[in-house]
């Protein structure tokens, strides 16, 4: 069993990792840059650790200043929650390497899974279906590549194997500008990642973004806890995600979910990880795996009543999965808005102090947050303030919950997307269920 956890992160995770280190008795460390003092958490902590000034690259990504707070105030491990270094191979391993436990899988596996060309050959490997494209990296000759083209059927989607955060894409329509547009990814790539590699796939024209939680313990065992429908997005950042999918028939959930847990015991996965997939006419398309924990786990915990970032720390701490697949039962509904300190017209940030924060509360809500009333949202981070997440028995319930909680949600001093919640969760076409990762923004653009 781990006895302290240092909390390499901020915000609404680090406060979701702080209860959760509580619960079990494990000691923690915060550690925060100048501009985070007043964060929840810090307050909460047994230890805090100022480790720089408010700029990411000086603070919460600076590898040695963590490295040397857990040093500080002898840690054992070291939670990364998401976004920053939760994803950083080198980081996962110079951890490991100062004698730390990484709360997550081993650096290779980041690595396998950080590369998207290797993640989808793994997944080729142990049967989890993959978006029809190239073997793997494209070769040079363009004779090739064009074959490989007309083999998957315009149009077709250029992508870096070392892209992330939705950028190092492009979609190509004809064969005139294929090998034009190769190049402009490759450049592109090779400028933002460091890497010019790219691979191309199908280009999937309405999917449904529908991804599947797993816990694994790299010692032999692992569960999947079915999916959550994640397609209300706005330049690929999640608005609003749910569990179940709806629509989705537990026969084709199970049988993903089953695959994903194959190849997690094949790469010898360990951790909490969310395989992300395109669904399509009824058709999962793996297009990446996230080695952490995701903003969107608290709807799976929902209807699934366990504890994921619980079973982190006991998976770090050396204990098998507790969890076995046949007692993993569905039950409900749950939905989660994510609250963004931003206008909800323009989208632009909107730090400040919030003057009156009223939370809503009752039976099935939940509110993951970190922010208080006079508090002050920093304008360095990025702008999540809160999850509203509520839970019933049927959408509808889930639906009608929400609604409820967003008219009971005050936030004053600084604007939110509130009122987009509200009237994302009256449409029409959102509550009928299953829009495409599209709708979103096509819908933004007819109304504005
Ligand atoms: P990133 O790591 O940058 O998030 P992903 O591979 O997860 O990259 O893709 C991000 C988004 O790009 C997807 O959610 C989807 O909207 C779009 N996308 C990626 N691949 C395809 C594809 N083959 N067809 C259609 N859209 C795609």
């Amino acid at each position: 069993m781990l006895e302290k956890v240092l909390i390499a992160n901020r915000g609404e995770i680090a406060l979701r990792v702080l209860r959760a280190c509580k619960e079990l008795g494990i000691k923690t460390v915060a550690v925060h840059s100048t501009a985070d003092r007043d964060l929840k958490h810090v307050r909460l902590a047994d230890e805090a650790v100022c480790i720089g000034p408010p700029p990411s690259a000086q603070s919460y990504l600076d590898v040695p200043s963590i490295i040397s707070a857990a040093e500080l105030t002898n840690a054992d491990a070291i939670h990364p929650g998401y976004g920053f270094l939760s994803e950083n191979a080198d980081f996962a391993e110079q951890v490991e390497k100062s004698g730390f436990m990484f709360i997550g899988p081993t650096a290779d596996t980041i690595r396998l899974m950080g590369d998207k060309v290797s993640a989808k050959q793994q997944m080729t490997r142990t049967g989890v279906p993959t978006v029809p494209g190239s073997e793997g990296a494209l070769p040079d000759d363009p004779d090739e590549v064009m074959r490989i083209a007309r083999e998957i059927g315009f149009p077709v989607i250029v992508k870096a194997a070392a892209g992330g955060g939705g950028r190092g894409m492009r979609v190509v329509h004809n064969e005139e500008v294929l090998l034009s547009s190769i190049q402009v990814t490759q450049s592109e790539a090779q400028a933002a990642f460091g890497s010019p590699v790219v691979y191309m796939e199908k280009f999937l024209q309405r999917p449904r973004h529908v991804e599947i939680q797993v816990l694994a313990d790299g010692q032999g065992n692992a569960v999947h806890l079915g999916d959550r429908d994640c397609s209300l997005q706005r330049r690929h950042q999640k608005v609003i995600e749910e569990a179940p999918a709806p629509g989705i028939d537990d026969t084709l959930r199970n049988e993903i979910g089953d695959a994903c847990v194959k190849a997690c015991l094949d790469m010898g996965y360990r951790g909490a990880g969310t395989f992300e997939f395109l669904f399509e006419d009824n058709a999962f398309y793996f297009i990446e795996m996230n080695t952490r924990v995701q903003v969107e786990h608290p709807v799976t915990e929902m209807i699934s009543g366990v504890d994921i970032v619980r079973e982190q720390l006991l998976i770090a701490g050396g204990a098998p999965l507790s969890i076995k697949q046949e007692n993993v039962s569905l039950t409900g509904h749950s939905i989660e808005c994510r609250i963004n300190a931003e206008d909800p017209r323009t989208f632009m940030p909107s730090p400040g102090t919030i003057k009156t924060f009223h939370a809503p509360g009752g039976h099935g809500v939940r509110v993951d947050s970190h922010i208080y009333s006079g508090y002050t949202v920093p304008p360095h981070y990025d702008s999540l303030i809160g999850k509203l997440i509520t839970y019933a028995d049927t959408r509808e319930g889930a639906l009608v919950k929400m609604r409820q909680a967003l008219d009971e949600l005050v936030v004053e001093g600084i604007r939110t997307n509130a009122a987009l919640h509200r009237e994302l969760v009256t449409d029409s076409s959102f509550m009928a269920g299953g829009v495409s990762i599209h709708y979103l923004e096509s819908k933004l653009e007819h109304e504005r």
